[in-house]
């Protein structure tokens, strides 16, 4: 694989809210408005060659934060930029350069292909749009990238409901290769498939990011698969990260009470390896009314008075990589283990 590289894509705060629909009651008691806070400043980058992981309850906002990576959502604060050039203000042919250079991978593949069209017709469609090669050269493009992902090049005059579920992800996996992309964002691409399946289509995935250089954000709440594919993690809880850092010195010494809670929930991960921490306890706080001062604090076994006041931003605090808590934990000797292809058997 490719070794993580410079900056590719940098976050800054970025925040993205919600209004939501007024209910009868709500119009009836002249209530305003309510504000779904999904993203309340997140920042981050990713490098060329990594595989960053994202990890969260459900709800936590990490597939918001890769619609707002592509620009299906416009964020409502904060910046992005890609190779230093300010993405939010892109338009036009270079708005759509941007979208050919990071591409997102859904997690149902189904929904995301035009039913109409034959994968031939799929995939000429994204290089003709891009103008990625001439006309005459495309059935031969076509043919070199049903070959990368490992699917017979006869298929590719069939349409999607003739294939599998894996088989629909290869093929959303090659249209997005198709207009050659820097950065794959992956959206739980996998959660939809069977367990064998799944590991097929990891592989799959860093087999490219070996082959072409890929930068992968991978999105997903399975800390299992993260701890096996990502250089880095970073952790999210109610729209915000909580701590970012290299996957295995965060998995041998977690220094968020979060992070080391939900590592709790899955003692196996790291094989020997034994924590007196307690799985994260409670439901996650409602974004239409996040707590005040640390949004871990109503769940936090080490909460202390300024958690409850004071938001702790992401922050070193004298760490080797940032966490934001007020008493981030001390970083004990990390256990290396290698990254390694995946079985999910
Ligand atoms: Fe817990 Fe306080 Fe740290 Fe939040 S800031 S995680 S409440 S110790």
């Amino acid at each position: 694989m490719s070794t993580p590289g410079d900056i590719l894509l940098q976050a800054q705060d970025l925040r993205k809210s919600f209004s939501l629909q007024r209910t009868m009651p709500d119009v009836l008691q002249r209530r305003p408005r309510r504000l779904l806070r999904a993203l309340n400043g997140v920042s981050f980058d990713v490098r060329r060659g990594e595989t960053l992981g994202i990890v969260g309850e459900s709800g936590c906002g990490k597939s918001t934060l890769a619609r707002c990576l592509v620009r299906l959502h416009e964020p409502d604060g904060g910046s992005l930029t890609f190779k230093e050039q300010d993405v939010l203000a892109l338009s036009g042919p270079e708005r759509r350069t941007y979208n050919r250079r990071v591409q997102m991978i859904f997690q149902d593949p189904y929904s995301s292909l035009n039913p109409r069209l034959t994968v031939r017709q799929c995939l000429a469609e994204a290089l003709s749009v891009h103008r990625i090669v001439p006309a005459s050269e495309i059935d031969a493009r076509v043919v070199r990238l049903m070959d990368l992902v490992h699917l017979p090049r006869e298929a590719a005059d069939r349409y999607p409901h003739e294939f599998s579920g894996g088989q629909r992800q290869r093929i959303g996996i090659a249209r997005a290769l198709a207009v050659e992309p820097e950065i794959i964002i992956a959206d739980e691409p996998v959660s939809a498939l069977d367990v064998s399946v799944q590991a097929q289509i990891v592989n799959l995935l860093l087999e490219l990011q070996n082959e072409l250089g890929l930068a992968l954000v991978f999105i997903t709440h399975d800390l299992r698969l993260v701890h096996h594919i990502a250089h880095r993690i970073a952790v999210m809880y109610l729209g915000a990260i909580m701590e970012i850092g290299p996957t295995e010195e965060i998995f041998a010494s977690a220094r968020h009470p979060y992070t080391r809670a939900l590592l709790a929930a899955v003692p196996r991960l790291v094989p020997g390896r034994r924590s007196g921490a307690t799985a994260v306890q409670g439901e996650l706080p409602s974004p239409l009314a996040p707590p005040p001062g640390c949004p871990f604090h109503p769940r936090c076994p080490i909460a202390k008075a300024i958690c409850r006041q004071d938001v702790p931003g992401l922050g070193l605090r004298g760490g080797p990589w940032p966490a934001a808590c007020h008493f981030a934990g001390p970083v004990e000797a990390p256990a290396p283990l290698p990254r390694q292809n995946i079985s999910l058997l």
